[in-house]
């Protein structure tokens, strides 16, 4: 026994410091947990889950106007800001309490107060001290932005989930996941869409075909979808805020919103006192056992800065209890982790993309398969699926997926079974297709791509 409050305090209430803290408790640990905002972390609050929420919104117009092919008819449903934030609302409070019922079910003590660490093992809660054997620093990340003249005026996707009054037209600043998904949200909730990227094209790090298909579809369904332009600077008018771009030229919209990448939230919390090293970005250093270089304060998702997903977060959490609460040393695999990106089309995507395979493997075989999903026949959109395996030569190996279309994630969290698997192309085609799917393409694809 220690004279410690707690065997393991930990800062932040997200989907790794939820989950650290209820397994570390299953184990026997006395845990203790603070949140200063809303517990559930940005995930649940402004992040995975509302945003799939406005993303299913966003959805229902062009829904409706396929339907039309289908026999129905009658007029065009309309949309009500009001009702939706009400509801989405709603839906995020419910999910707020049950995680506060999951941390209280798993005898986890839970202070909805700001953590700042005094020392190694004690912490002030807004000036309750407390104490713990080991700490685990579970903050997440922020939306970081630019310093242009005129940045106070634009929102980031923290204030998207919470807008007073629904925009006629808004901007949308980066390229990346939440740029893109944002950009199908605003679009298909009719907001007259404008999304800047400042390369050559969007998505930069996934395979090249999916960021083309991506960008192309998304220029079909009306999003103006502008690359290689950025802004410089913003000024607020009587009419709405006008953005002046690097060439000089002007755009004007109701709304501006970044997505320039997200920082960890590191700051503030005492930690740069104690010694805890951290990179340039903030990001908390940790070794394979998230430790930190202060021997006793842990740290994993977001504030690590290794791949800022859910999952991610939860699996590193999974490991970092059983291995100190558990005494089951296990390492965190982060090869292979599949993702989606919930722009429309969605993304699906597990393993490397041509470029890296080429490199590392040298020869590749490339199967591709471009098509008109069934749906869309009667329909009518003109929305294409895009799907790709990348296979090693020598091994016959399928080292990357890679989908754009329809239900691409929920086509791609199965495939990611088969590569971890280390599943090979002769295992592909040995596997029966279920028809008419999408998915079938994945194990029919016969000829490669020239
Ligand atoms: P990303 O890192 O994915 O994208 C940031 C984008 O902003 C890039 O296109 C980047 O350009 C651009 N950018 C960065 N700095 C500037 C700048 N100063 N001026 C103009 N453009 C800039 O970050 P996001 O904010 O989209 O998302 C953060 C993270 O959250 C993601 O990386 C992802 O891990 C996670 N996330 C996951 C989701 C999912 O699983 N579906 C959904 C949403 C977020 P460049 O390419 O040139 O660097």
């Amino acid at each position: 026994m220690t004279d410690f409050d707690y065997d393991l305090f930990v800062i932040g209430a997200g989907s790794g410091g939820v989950r650290a803290a209820r397994m570390a408790s299953s184990y026997g640990a006395r845990v203790g947990i603070c949140e200063s905002f809303k517990v559930g972390g940005t995930c649940v609050v402004r992040g995975c889950i509302p945003k799939k929420l406005f993303v299913y919104a966003s959805h229902v117009a062009e829904d409706f106007e396929s339907a039309r092919g289908y026999g129905w008819s009658g007029d065009a449903p309309t949309f009500d800001w009001p009702t939706l934030l009400a509801n989405k609302d709603k839906e995020i409070d419910r999910l707020n309490g049950l995680y506060k019922q999951t941390l209280s079910n798993n005898n986890v003590d839970l202070f909805e107060k700001k953590g700042v660490m005094i020392d190694a093992h004690t912490i002030d809660l807004e000036g309750q001290i407390i104490t713990a054997d080991k700490v685990l620093v579970a903050t997440g990340s922020w939306p970081s932005m630019p310093d242009i003249p005129g940045i106070e005026h634009v929102i980031s996707s923290n204030e998207a989930f919470h807008l007073d009054e629904w925009p006629g037209s808004v901007i949308i600043v980066g390229g990346g996941y939440i740029a893109v998904e944002f950009a199908g949200i605003f679009n298909g909730l009719g907001v007259q869409t404008t999304q800047l990227y400042r390369k050559d094209q969007i998505l930069r790090g996934f395979d090249q075909d999916v960021r083309d298909s991506v960008a192309i579809e998304m220029r079909k369904k009306g999003v103006d979808l502008q690359v290689n332009t950025d802004i410089t600077s913003i000024e607020k008018t009587a009419d709405g805020l006008v953005a002046t771009l690097r060439d000089g030229g002007t755009l004007q919209a109701d709304v501006i919103m970044y997505a320039t990448g997200r920082v960890p939230s590191t700051g503030g919390m005492g930690l740069e006192d104690l010694g805890v090293a951290m990179r340039d970005n903030g990001a908390i250093t940790v070794d394979e056992n998230y430790c930190t270089s202060v021997d006793n304060i842990f740290s994993l998702g977001d504030c690590i800065d290794r791949m800022q997903l859910t999952p991610v977060a939860i699996a590193e959490a999974m490991a970092f209890t059983a291995t100190q609460f558990n005494n089951t040393p296990t390492p965190m695999d982060y090869e292979n982790v599949a993702t989606a990106v919930f722009s429309q089309p969605p993304v699906g995507t597990v393993g490397m993309t041509e470029e890296e395979a080429r490199v590392k493997y040298g020869d590749v075989v490339i199967f591709k398969s471009d098509f008109r999903p069934l749906l869309h026949t009667l329909g009518g959109s003109s929305e294409r699926t895009m799907m790709k395996l990348i296979v090693d030569k020598a091994s016959d190996r399928v080292v990357g997926v890679h989908m754009v279309g329809m239900d691409a994630g929920e086509i791609i969290q199965g495939i990611g079974v088969a590569i971890k698997c280390g599943a090979t192309k002769a295992q592909f085609d040995a596997t029966m297709a279920i028809h008419p799917t999408a998915a079938e393409e994945f194990v029919t694809m016969r000829e490669p791509a020239s």
